[in-house]
């Protein structure tokens, strides 16, 4: 699984040639996060807009060679992702488009709904978002407190959340809300950040700055029954067990980041070091052989969820070894360039803060250690 095929690897030439000017504005943009217009101009961004839309709805998507891109599987955004994120992992968080949101579009909508979505996505570069995690709850779907709730004959949207990427920026997103008890009361619901009572603002934060995180108010927004996903679905296939395949699906994505961001520490070293010492370029070595055991293992969890979109198993471990590493190798990058290196090398110390940011995105280490445990016990984990 670690040698992709003809079609994979032109898109990973493809990301790669894109990414040198995805790099150059990385600095730019972790500065002041609203330069991010000028990167959403860049090939690689609209990509990444149009990634999660089927090809089939696009007038005009990705083409290379005989071969057609649109990120529907897991395989191809890992790939993507990975290159694009070795350049700036912000900038892929903080790229318009479908991105967590349209994981459970995909799974959910109804064609009525999803026809509406695609178009709002396609008519214009659009910013969307997915909004579970509380201030009081964090991202623990089961205790989740925003309300779902009926007001005569309309349905409206009552709660808060909190680090919510993209949110502020956004015209449209998915909301996590609890409609009645029980897992089988979570409901996710379409949501206009147009609707009155929706209110997002921009969270100050240290990593990922361009991503946006944002916090969210819902203070009694309208909601019609036509924007409630999975309306046609049994309600077992909607509730939280659609948000947890929902992780299981951009999971493997989180940690191609992880991944990015480690690359990126490695190369920094090689490109500013021209000389090493024998036991800098064992250091050096090392960090690139587990860079290489990492990549497979990203990969292999991203084709276990194409194959089986309810095993995320893989892709907990994946997330847990892909941060570790970013971690170990953004804290490594520095000792190459003296005691002062994080103030004299700035994208040393941007890279060090992104890592931390994925450390906590899409469920802490700690949560996908427990996840894959109680995975193993049900014998899930088995030849990896
Ligand atoms: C860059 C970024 C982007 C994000 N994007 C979004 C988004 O688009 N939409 C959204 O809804 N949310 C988003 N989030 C929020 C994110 O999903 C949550 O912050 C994350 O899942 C952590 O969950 P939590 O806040 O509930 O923390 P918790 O899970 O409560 O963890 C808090 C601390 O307690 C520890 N801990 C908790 N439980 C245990 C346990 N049982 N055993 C041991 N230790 C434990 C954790 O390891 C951690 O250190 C984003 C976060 C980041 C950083």
């Amino acid at each position: 699984m670690l040698e992709l095929d003809e079609r994979l690897q032109r898109l990973q030439a493809q990301m790669r040639e894109w990414s040198g000017e995805v790099h150059r504005l990385a600095l730019e943009v972790d500065a002041s996060p609203e330069n991010i217009e000028k990167l959403i101009e860049l090939p690689a961004l609209r990509y990444l807009a149009t990634l999660l839309i089927p090809a089939d709805r696009q007038p005009s998507p990705l083409r290379l060679g005989p071969h057609v891109y649109d990120g529907t599987r897991c395989i191809e955004r890992v790939v993507a992702i990975e290159e694009l994120a070795s350049a700036d992992a912000a900038a892929v968080l903080a790229a318009p488009g479908p991105s967590l949101s349209g994981v459970i579009v995909a799974q959910l909508a109804d064609e009525e709904q999803k026809e509406w979505y695609y178009q709002r996505l396609l008519s214009a570069p659009r910013w969307t978002f997915f909004a579970l995690t509380e201030p009081a709850q964090g991202s623990n779907a089961g205790q989740l407190t925003t309300r779902l709730h009926r007001d005569g004959d309309a349905w409206r949207l009552t709660g808060a959340k909190r680090y919510v990427g993209g949110a502020a920026r956004a015209d449209l997103g998915v909301v996590v809300a609890r409609r009645s008890g029980g897992p089988l009361g979570v409901t996710a619901v379409l949501v206009e950040t147009s609707e009155p009572g929706f209110a997002a603002v921009p969270l100050p934060t240290v990593g990922l700055r361009a991503a946006g995180l944002s916090a969210i108010t819902l203070r009694e927004v309208p909601v019609s029954e036509d924007r409630f996903l999975g309306r046609h679905l049994p309600a077992t296939a909607r509730g939280m067990n659609a948000v947890t395949r929902t992780f299981h699906q951009f999971r493997p994505g989180v940690a191609a980041m992880a991944l990015g961001v480690a690359r990126a520490a490695h190369k920094y070293v090689t490109d500013h070091r021209r000389t090493l010492r024998v036991a800098e370029r064992h250091r050096l070595d090392e960090l690139a052989a587990r860079i290489h055991t990492v990549r497979r293992l990203v990969r292999l969890a991203a084709a276990r969820v194409d194959a089986d979109p309810t095993d995320g198993a893989l892709g907990s471990v994946a997330k847990v070894r892909a941060v570790a590493l970013a971690e170990q190798a953004t804290a490594l990058a520095p000792r190459f360039f003296g005691s002062g290196a994080r103030l004299d090398h700035p994208l040393l110390d941007k890279l060090a803060r992104d890592a931390l940011g994925l450390e906590f995105m899409e469920g802490t280490s700690h949560m996908q250690k427990l996840s894959y445990v109680q995975s193993h016990l049900k014998g899930r984990l088995t030849g990896v």
